[in-house]
């Protein structure tokens, strides 16, 4: 005789939404909050994670390459795309479109691979409909005077796209309680510290570990409803 028994199927099930056994991370802060810097170290640690590659209309930076940062395209490239069903999410950020690829994503999280977003709130917001179990992470500078020194010191942009995307920085902070987790990047190493236990902890979710686990999930006998 067993000394435990499979437990009886639930009678109020878990809410169960995840669709396949990868993760999906959506990384949203205004510009100069550090958000590359933190995802690509994330990235180099942890092979896991695919970082998705957005489709953009915005001309290159100059140490910018086709298919790293961006998949660069033209305005009416993006617009065909769009009619095509191509996008999971797209939004127009600083006078700029940008998009995130649909079928890309799937795919990945079908092969049980974790994906990050880098997109900005209004995307994220988008992506959450169609995606329950997203983790949204917010990074926030700080204080603005850090932000506005980091925007400068990148030397990257036009003094005039630095005075819009600080503007525009006040009103993206204002959605950071959209989104479920909030790291401060003041110091690097804890700020990347904060961003990994987040993808740790969503990985044990339980919805992610029956995606993943499901055999020993069945023979223990705990039954989770599919969405
Ligand atoms: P940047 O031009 O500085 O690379 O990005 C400007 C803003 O666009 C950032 O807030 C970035 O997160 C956002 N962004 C980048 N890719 C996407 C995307 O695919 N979708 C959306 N909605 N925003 C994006």
């Amino acid at each position: 005789q067993r000394i435990v028994e499979p437990a009886p199927a639930q009678a109020k099930p878990l809410e169960y939404t995840g669709d396949y056994p990868g993760n999906l991370f959506m990384v949203v802060a205004p510009s100069g909050a550090g958000k590359s810097t933190l995802v690509n170290a994330l990235l180099e640690q942890d092979e896991a994670i695919r970082l998705s590659i957005s489709y953009t209309t915005r001309p290159p930076r100059p140490n910018e390459k086709h298919g790293r940062e961006y998949l660069f395209c033209t305005k009416d490239e993006f617009a065909e795309r769009r009619r095509a069903g191509e996008f999971l999410e797209s939004a127009e950020v600083h006078g700029n479109f940008y998009a995130t690829s649909r079928i890309w994503i799937e795919e990945q999280m079908r092969n049980g691979r974790d994906v990050l977003l880098e997109i900005d709130w209004q995307g994220a917001l988008q992506v959450r409909k169609q995606f329950h179990n997203a983790v949204g992470i917010f990074i926030l500078p700080p204080s603005l005077d850090v932000l506005e020194e980091r925007l400068r010191k990148r030397g990257q942009d036009e003094p005039n796209v630095i005075v819009r995307r600080l503007l525009a920085a006040g009103s993206e902070i204002a959605h950071a309680p959209d989104f479920e987790y909030v790291v401060i990047n003041e110091a690097f190493p804890r700020a990347l510290s904060e961003l990994q236990c987040v993808v740790a902890a969503t990985r044990l979710r339980c919805a992610s570990q029956y995606a993943r686990h499901t055999e020993l999930f069945m023979q223990l006998g705990i039954h989770l409803p599919q969405s």
